[in-house]
């Protein structure tokens, strides 16, 4: 028997992204809701769950053998690449840079927004599948009025599912192109493995880079910060500062009457190295650089770039469709882009490596030895830590929890600041004692 491990103890054991793929192979007993944490997860509804539903699950502990892990996946999907690298994935080349026409109304460079509507204009898909905004939130959606392609631009640190992908896409006339963090990519792959007929009809992935996914308490806790303290609405997340660095931008979301709030980031701290409110599924996940997708974006977070409040986009094109659609943009001067060193892109993604990769093994061992069900990993990945940085992941995963747990209870920006002053400062502590140690070292 292949697969023990049933989707409810995935949930249970808190290694469920939210992808919601498990639900189109049992949508009878299964549908997403929000759980008690704000993470977007399947629940039962109905007796029997398929079997199947588990073979689908990116943090499957037993997968089958040729699907077992990303490299087993890319071998089918990007056999084709011309280049390798253990970090970066199978590829094709790695760019960084803008696009002229989108980089002001999108999250870095604007380079989904680019490649999404050239997927549309040169029919090579009839529709996205994309998170966009409806009713005030925003949920994927399929999408094809490409003089509107604006209305898709910009990334939400918000819990979304592909739950409706597969359920409603035999209702859709012609192919499909999704975007999504690695995890979700890895299960659209999984999908497609068991169903080759959906590798036709979705021909191309946009893979979004990934530092972890946050609950929705995190949007809570930022629109309160910001000095909304009812409900909020049409939140956006990345509101830049073309004056400024880009790392310096803002949070921002409409209030009950109207009125906009807006926030600098920085003034909450660090929000993404501290893992507050993060899902504890990404913390077994290795998968940095989407390397499941036909293109993987991220931000340029390289010193080089840093005085660009306007953002640039890194880019790691897999497939030959979606490096002809680069390099066709940088032809006729629609992109602002140039080639880098692939040195460079996992440069711009580097604390993301650390923790993901270099940190898995301590973490899969600290989950053994609780006697909880580890996903399937990738060996390769497996390397020891020193003490101190032990001893931040072991910190970084108690505040992590408790971040979802205080905000559970208290659900107010002060009191939870004071609740978790203690945790974060101790945190803070051992990561400068971890670095300083590490630069000793190398
Ligand atoms: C949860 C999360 C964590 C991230 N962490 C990192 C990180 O650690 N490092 C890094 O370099 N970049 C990270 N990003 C990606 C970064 O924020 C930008 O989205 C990316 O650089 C693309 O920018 P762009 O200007 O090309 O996109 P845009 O042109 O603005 O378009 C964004 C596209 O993403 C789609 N989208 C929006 N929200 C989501 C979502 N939640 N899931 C899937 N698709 C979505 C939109 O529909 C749109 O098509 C993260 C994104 C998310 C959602």
């Amino acid at each position: 028997m292949k697969n023990p491990t049933s989707i409810q103890e995935i949930v249970k054991q808190e290694l469920c992204t939210g992808c919601g793929i498990c639900v189109s192979e049992s949508p009878s007993s299964l549908k997403m809701q929000w759980n008690e944490y704000g993470f977007l997860t399947p629940h039962q509804i109905g007796d029997n769950i398929n079997d199947n539903a588990i073979r689908v699950c990116p943090f499957n502990p037993s997968p089958d053998d040729e699907v077992k892990d990303e490299d087993k996946l890319a071998d089918i999907y990007l056999k084709g690449a011309t280049n390798y690298d253990p970090k970066v994935g199978r590829f094709e080349n790695t760019y960084v840079g803008y696009s002229n026409e989108y980089r002001e109304v999108a999250s870095s460079g604007g380079l989904a927004t680019y490649i999404f509507k050239k997927l549309l204009e040169d029919r090579i898909v009839d529709y996205l599948f994309i998170v966009k905004e409806v009713e005030g939130t925003y949920k994927y959606q399929f999408f094809n009025q490409v003089n509107d392609i604006i209305k898709i631009s910009k990334t939400r640190y918000i819990p979304v599912s592909l739950e409706e992908l597969f359920l409603k896409i035999n209702e859709v006339d012609g192919k499909v192109a999704v975007s999504g963090v690695a995890c979700f990519i890895k299960a659209i792959r999984l999908k497609q493995y068991y169903n080759p007929e959906l590798k036709l009809k979705i021909p191309f992935l946009v893979g979004i880079i990934c530092g972890g996914l946050k609950s929705k308490f995190f949007t809570d806790y930022l629109a309160q910060n910001s000095g909304i303290n009812e409900a909020y609405s049409k939140q956006e997340y990345r509101i830049k500062d073309k004056k400024s660095l880009s790392s310096d931008y803002s949070f921002g979301a409409y209030d009950e009457k109207n009125n906009f709030h807006q926030m600098k980031m920085n003034t909450v701290g660090d929000m993404w190295g501290t893992g507050l409110f993060k899902s504890n599924a990404c913390d077994f996940c290795t998968d940095v650089l989407t390397e499941l997708a036909d293109v993987s974006l991220g931000d340029a977070w390289l010193e080089e770039y840093r005085n660009e409040g306007l953002g640039n986009s890194v880019v790691v094109t897999r497939s030959k469709l979606a490096d002809q659609i680069v390099r066709k943009g940088i032809r006729n001067g629609s992109l602002c882009v140039t080639e880098i060193s692939k040195e460079k892109i996992i440069a711009s993604q580097a604390s993301s490596f650390i923790h993901r990769q270099d940190a898995i093994d301590f973490r899969i061992k600290t989950r053994k030895f609780k006697n909880k069900l580890v996903p399937s990993i990738r060996r390769r990945n497996l390397k020891s830590i020193s003490l101190p940085f032990k001893l931040v992941q072991l910190q970084r995963q108690r505040t992590r929890k408790m971040s979802l747990t205080t905000w559970r209870q208290l659900k107010d920006h002060k009191k939870f600041k004071i609740s978790m002053k203690y945790d974060l400062k101790l945190l803070i502590l051992l990561t400068k004692i971890n670095h300083k140690l590490r630069k000793r070292i190398i």
